[in-house]
């Protein structure tokens, strides 16, 4: 630093694990003064998603203002804008309302989109599960089909209350199991006039297991815990279509449904594609060990964004642990070029992975063990494997207090329908179409 402050400017695309783990460690050096540019004001906790989606939590709980993570740090300046366009060489990037942001370096970590493998109808009719805005679109259509029903029993037999998760990995088999809950304790409880006994959850995976990354054991764990809330899997089975009414199975049968949640894989956001730099799998950009890019001097990318290179050239996974500590050490790699010292390949120290599958059921993979855990012992193990991340994101306390009250009691607590799935169901919709071809499609078991 010199008299007149820090001379290096950092400049930060993203305020989600990565982005804001970089960020606050470089708050706390004097040679380097940041930009964070987010294209929200706030920074989302993707782990309690399904919560928000499954109206177990708010969006207070799952989201914090970034800002108030910076108070007091007059070095790092937050700005609320989308960024459109990244010039690598120069380290330049330019937002939807014409502003540019150079930086002696720029940190790319602008996370994670759906990737719906080119499914037709997917990106019109299905609900992913990756923000806090489709979480909160979920919640409404959920809500919206429950309220339609009950006021118009007819819808039923049109599939209103029929649920289809595409995709077995954690984030489909997690809302499988909290949808299944809220169906079971909740709904039956808030509509007595209605058969919510006929709801039904299909889980819809071209592979054979669930929780393919977890250790073996746990995928039978997992499908034998949604059993029993009555999930239906249908396993070895893709989605070919997903239209506004029902979805197309890859084994000829279709499902009535108004409700596709897509949990069926991820890929870069977009900003990707236009950043210049090489992508490789997922559309992710390609660093080096040390989080830089091969050719780009002063260029970082971090976190989901990105495919890092693991300890034996594997790729590490798009998790919550990897890009926040990836944050926390593009931070300290850029503090020993500002230092002219040499940057140092990021080492991921892996904490474990864990799945909750609805109330009493949870499966968590430690190094090579796995562990069934039950009731209260997996709603703690779950705040004890993700409590490093929530020390980085401040969720709310409030927020696990609603959780355990949710938990304990069986009763879900946010049932406010927002219709942020952009207004009313249209119940005609998609019906002349199947009309001509209910004579090809036999109805699902
Ligand atoms: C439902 C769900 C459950 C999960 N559960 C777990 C879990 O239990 N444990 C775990 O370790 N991981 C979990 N993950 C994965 C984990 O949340 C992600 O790996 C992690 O959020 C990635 O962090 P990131 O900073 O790279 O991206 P993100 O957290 O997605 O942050 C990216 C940020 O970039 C911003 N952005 C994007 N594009 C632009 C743009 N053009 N201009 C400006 N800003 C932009 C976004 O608004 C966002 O704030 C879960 C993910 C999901 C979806």
């Amino acid at each position: 630093m010199n008299a007149r402050g820090p001379t290096k400017h950092v400049v930060i695309v993203g305020g989600g694990f990565a982005g804001l783990a970089c960020a606050r460690k470089l708050a706390k050096s004097d040679s380097v003064r940041v930009t964070l540019i987010d294209k929200n004001n706030y920074s989302q906790f993707q782990p309690l998603l399904y919560q928000l989606a499954t109206a177990i939590l708010g969006t207070d709980d799952v989201a914090a203002s970034l800002r108030g993570f910076f108070l007091g740090h007059p070095k790092v300046e937050v700005r609320m804008s989308e960024v459109t366009a990244v010039d690598p060489r120069t380290r330049t990037v330019t937002t939807a309302d014409g502003t540019s942001y150079q930086g002696d370096f720029l940190v790319l970590a602008a996370g994670s989109q759906a990737n719906f493998f080119g499914t037709a109808g997917a990106q019109e009719n299905a609900f992913p599960l990756y923000s806090v805005v489709e979480a909160q679109r979920l919640r409404s259509r959920i809500l919206a089909v429950f309220e339609d029903a009950d006021r118009n029993q007819k819808l039923l037999e049109e599939g209103a209350l029929n649920f289809v998760v595409v995709g077995g990995g954690p984030t489909g088999t997690e809302l499988a199991g909290a949808l299944a809950d809220m169906i079971n304790h909740t709904m039956t409880r808030e509509y007595t006039d209605l058969a919510v006994q006929n709801a039904r959850i299909y889980l819809v995976d071209h592979g054979h297991a669930l929780l393919a990354a977890f250790p073996a054991e746990a995928h039978d764990y997992a499908a034998r815990a949604l059993q029993r809330k009555g999930v239906q899997l249908k396993m070895g089975i893709g989605v070919k279509e997903v239209r506004p009414d029902h979805v197309l199975l890859s084994d000829g049968t279709s499902i009535q449904t108004r409700t596709v949640v897509w949990a069926g894989g991820l890929m870069a956001s977009p900003l990707a594609a236009n950043s210049g730099l090489p992508r490789g799998h997922g559309g992710r950009i390609e660093v080096r060990p040390d989080l830089t890019v091969e050719g780009f001097p002063g260029v970082y990318v971090l976190g989901d964004f990105a495919n890092i290179p693991g300890a034996s050239d594997e790729l590490l996974p798009q998790l919550g642990s990897v890009a926040q500590q990836s944050g926390m050490w593009a931070a300290k790699n850029i503090l020993a070029e500002v230092a002219g010292k040499s940057r140092t390949p990021f080492h991921y120290h892996d904490k474990g992975i864990m799945a909750m599958i609805g109330r009493n059921s949870a499966v968590a993979a430690i190094g090579k063990k796995r562990h069934e855990l039950d009731g209260f012992v997996a709603f703690a193990a779950w705040i004890g494997v993700h409590a490093l991340l929530m020390s980085g994101v401040r969720v709310r306390i409030e927020a696990f207090v609603d959780w355990a009250w949710s938990y304990f009691t069986k009763s879900d607590l946010i049932q406010v329908l927002d219709r942020s799935d952009e207004g009313r169901i249209d119940w005609s919709e998609g019906k002349e179409k199947e009309e001509k071809e209910s004579s090809r499609i036999s109805p699902a078991a």
